[in-house]
């Protein structure tokens, strides 16, 4: 087994990761980044294929929390993380809720102005904008059904840069990767840490699983000064689990459950992009948007529902899009490592509060399509009766059962809870691990909570904060 050091070694390149190296790195310190992903060029792969999904998705995409009803997840697997793979919507976190999560989990330096600045720089950091013309008619579908009903609904900014009127996505091996290793930092592809090595207190270093070009495997051993881990919401529980920390880790996961309905309209739309237009009627605790509709989405959104028209219903896929109802859950899940597994066991509990606000989301998703001229709505629901008309919807109802709900998720949150109350919050108001000196955690998993917007504005915001943090302690 090899060995090398470095000061600071960074686990996971997504959006926690990248704006931890970027930030350390930047500041002089010696930087050792490990992605357990490969490092493919930003521009090969067309969103949302089915060979994104190959190479830069965990498990090609098909994980799934276990419960009653089961559900999907998708994580990034890739240098820049989710980054790489998600829509790009970004959506500061709401003032309101900060003040709640520095109140309920006693979280210091939390104040609006604090977090304002780093939502600043993050957006300097990044190019965050709007459409720079009329919205495609997949998005513009929304603005319209809701202005029927006489809701709300708002463009959503996006982390998109326009060179020459391409839209070019904002992701993290586009922007702050390549700013880290300008400023030194190392970033190590398809390099696993299986576990975290301790002496008491301190984290000493790493064992490593590296992909080698050639094909072999190297076992390997870092050495570091400081500990960052950036995995994500399930990966980062998963490794300190392995690592033989417990209390507070993996527990409390927050999803935004959501329910799907494919829209047919009289008319084809487009398939490239995914809607910036959102509901927000009914926020923060219910929002109604659109989900990447390529083809073998809309092929399977619509066969989740019973439909005698299957065949003319699929060869018909130019016409139909897929929208979505996201809620906040009063639910929780768990992230439970088990010995002999490489991939954690992920569980899911939904209170009968959030089943009923999933039913009411797919009615409200059902309403707004219809109002903006559907003809057709294949509800997720297995076997769910397609819904043409307003009273069609009431059926749905009574078919929306833990039995036969199909939900997703891609906002996965709150697994190591930051806060000063170690009985409540496995990490501290900066992500240090409490009863630790030198490990933090600096990504999805510090959110006290499902935020009810995009997450990834939070998570880059407290990362850049996290990161001041630590320049100031090491
Ligand atoms: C399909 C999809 C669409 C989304 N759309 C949006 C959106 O429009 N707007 C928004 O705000 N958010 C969106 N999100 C969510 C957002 O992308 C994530 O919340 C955010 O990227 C999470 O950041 P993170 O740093 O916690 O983890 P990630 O960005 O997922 O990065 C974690 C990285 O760590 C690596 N890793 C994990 N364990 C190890 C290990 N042991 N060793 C080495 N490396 C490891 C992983 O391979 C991964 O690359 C979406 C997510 C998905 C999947």
């Amino acid at each position: 087994m090899s060995g090398l050091h470095c000061e600071v070694l960074v686990v996971g390149s997504g959006a926690g990761g990248a704006v931890t190296a970027g930030r350390l790195a930047e500041a002089g310190r010696d930087v050792l980044v490990l992605e357990e992903g490969p490092w493919h060029d930003p521009d090969v792969h067309e969103p949302f294929s089915p060979a994104e999904m190959v190479a830069k998705y965990r498990h090609h995409g098909a994980s799934a929390a276990l419960g009653a009803p089961g559900i999907a997840f998708a994580e990034g697997r890739c240098v820049g993380g989710s980054t790489e793979i998600n829509s790009g919507l970004y959506h500061r976190l709401p003032s309101e809720l900060a003040a709640e999560w520095r109140r309920r989990f006693g979280i210091l330096d939390f104040e609006d102005a604090l977090l304002d600045a780093y939502a600043d720089e993050v957006e300097r950091l990044l190019v965050v904008s709007q459409l720079p013309g009329p919205p495609p008619e997949s998005s513009a579908v929304l603005e319209r059904g809701a202005g029927k009903l006489g809701w709300r609904a708002t463009e959503f900014a996006r982390v998109f840069d326009y060179p020459g009127g391409r839209a070019v996505k904002q992701t993290m091996a586009r922007t702050l990767i390549p700013r880290a290793v300008t400023a030194g930092a190392r970033v190590w592809p398809e390099a696993r840490v299986v576990r975290l090595r301790r002496k008491g207190r301190r984290v000493v270093g790493a064992d490593v699983r590296r992909r080698r070009p050639d094909g072999t495997v190297e076992r390997c051993r870092v050495g570091a000064e400081q500990v960052v881990v950036c995995g994500g919401a399930i990966q980062t529980p998963a490794l300190l689990q392995r690592s033989g920390f417990r209390a507070g880790v993996g527990t409390g996961l927050k999803f935004h459950p959501t329910v799907k309905v494919a829209a047919r309209f009289d008319h084809p739309l487009d398939h490239d992009t995914v809607p910036v237009h959102r509901v927000t009627e009914f926020a923060p605790h219910l929002t109604i948007g659109g989900s990447a509709s390529r083809r073998g989405h809309v092929a399977l959104a619509i066969a989740d529902a019973a439909s005698d028209d299957l065949a003319d219903a699929l060869a018909r896929w130019e016409e139909t899009f897929v929208y979505y109802a996201a809620i906040r859950s009063e639910g929780a899940g768990r992230v439970r490592v088990v010995p002999g597994l490489a991939d954690p066991v992920v569980t899911y509990r939904l209170t009968e509060g959030d089943m009923s606000r999933l039913a009411r989301g797919l009615v409200h998703l059902g309403e707004v399509l219809l109002a903006a001229g559907a003809t057709h709505l294949y509800p997720s629901i297995s076997g769910g009766p397609v819904a043409r008309t307003r009273a069609d919807l009431g059926t749905w109802w009574d078919a929306f059962t833990r039995a036969r709900a199909n939900l997703m998720t891609v906002h996965l949150t709150s697994t190591l809870r930051m806060g000063e109350d170690p009985a409540l919050a496995a990490a501290d108001s900066h992500g240090r691990v409490h009863g630790t000196e030198n490990l933090t955690v600096n990504d999805a998993s510090l959110l006290p909570d499902a935020p009810g917007v995009n997450p990834q504005a939070a998570i880059m915001m407290l990362a850049l904060r996290n990161a001041d943090a630590l320049l100031t302690r090491i």
